[in-house]
């Protein structure tokens, strides 16, 4: 890497649609004390499948600068164990695992309202960033959202969250369709109805799924039964007589700025930067980045 630094594999941290990602230990190789601590990933991939991995650098490098958004800090194409050529992307370490596993942890009862607020709140900066210049991120769910720990002086919580995963990111301007399937990976809860049914991804389904994310921080389960098969999401998403249910219990300004995000029609959503000023975000202290 640039200033002659080089890394060393740990274990893997999890894996994923086009390679693997690993825990690393950087060795700096002009400075006495070496090693640093593995405070990194690596992301891996073979070369003839790192199609999209490139994409995911080059939308990467163009998105850096936001301290909502995990840090890519270099790439480089090595030779793998296979003699296989790999394509690898040195990423700021999620030492806290991802949004998944903390939802996860509270046993289905959500996060408190004030974490919650704390985590949408860069959300929405992180993402407004990415609409500022032109992306949209397409893939906004709770496994794509990593937790480092918040050292900021006034922190109210023990984690930030950081966007990660641009593996389908792509530029707002291109109306190139694709194939449904290819709207989602793994699962289609968080799609907008836009993208099921005229194939349409811009900066509102960013925020369509920003409010399914926030409806499950808050209330500990998905916007739509987990149990449901593909298809049955696909139509509940798509049809206009189903709406993501809002609870009762929750707060005035939680419910209302839920309303505005799970708008139907794209062009009466909020934008991120309305969001930013809702009631909902109010009242917050500052956190130092
Ligand atoms: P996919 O692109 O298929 O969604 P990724 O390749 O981004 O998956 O990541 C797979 C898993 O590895 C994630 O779910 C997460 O648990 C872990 N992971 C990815 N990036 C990091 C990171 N920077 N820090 C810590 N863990 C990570």
């Amino acid at each position: 890497y640039g200033d002659g630094f080089s890394w060393i594999r740990g274990s893997m941290l999890g894996k994923g649609s086009f390679g693997s990602v690993y825990l690393a230990t950087i060795k700096k190789s002009r400075s006495k004390q070496s090693y640093f601590p593995s405070a990194m990933a690596v992301k891996s991939a073979e070369v003839s499948v790192s199609g999209s991995i490139q994409k995911e650098r080059e939308i990467f490098s163009n998105i850096q600068g936001c301290p909502d958004i995990i840090e890519c800090f270099g790439e480089e194409t090595t030779m793998g164990d296979n003699g296989v050529m790999a394509y690898n992307l040195l990423l700021e370490y999620g030492s806290g695992g991802t949004l998944a596993t903390r939802i996860k942890k509270s046993n289905g009862k959500g996060l408190p309202e004030f974490e919650a607020k704390v985590y949408t709140r860069s959300l929405l900066r992180g993402l407004n960033h990415i609409h500022q210049i032109g992306y949209v991120h397409c893939d906004m769910k709770p496994d794509n959202i990593l937790l480092v720990p918040n050292y900021g002086r006034n922190a109210i919580t023990e984690f930030k969250t950081k966007i990660a995963d641009f593996g389908l990111a792509k530029r707002a301007k291109t109306s190139k369709k694709r194939k449904l399937e290819a709207y989602w990976r793994g699962t289609p809860m968080y799609l907008s109805p836009e993208a099921v049914r005229d194939r349409v991804q811009k900066a509102p389904c960013d925020v369509w799924a920003l409010g399914c994310i926030v409806l499950e921080m808050l209330t500990g389960k998905p916007v739509w039964d987990k149990g449901l098969k593909v298809e049955e999401i696909l139509r509940k998403i798509s049809s206009d007589k189903e709406c993501p249910k809002i609870p009762n219990e929750l707060s005035k300004e939680a419910k209302d700025f839920l309303k505005r995000c799970f708008m139907r029609r794209p062009m009466y959503r909020m934008t991120c930067e309305m969001l930013l000023s809702h009631p909902f975000l109010q009242g917050l202290e500052n956190d130092d980045h």
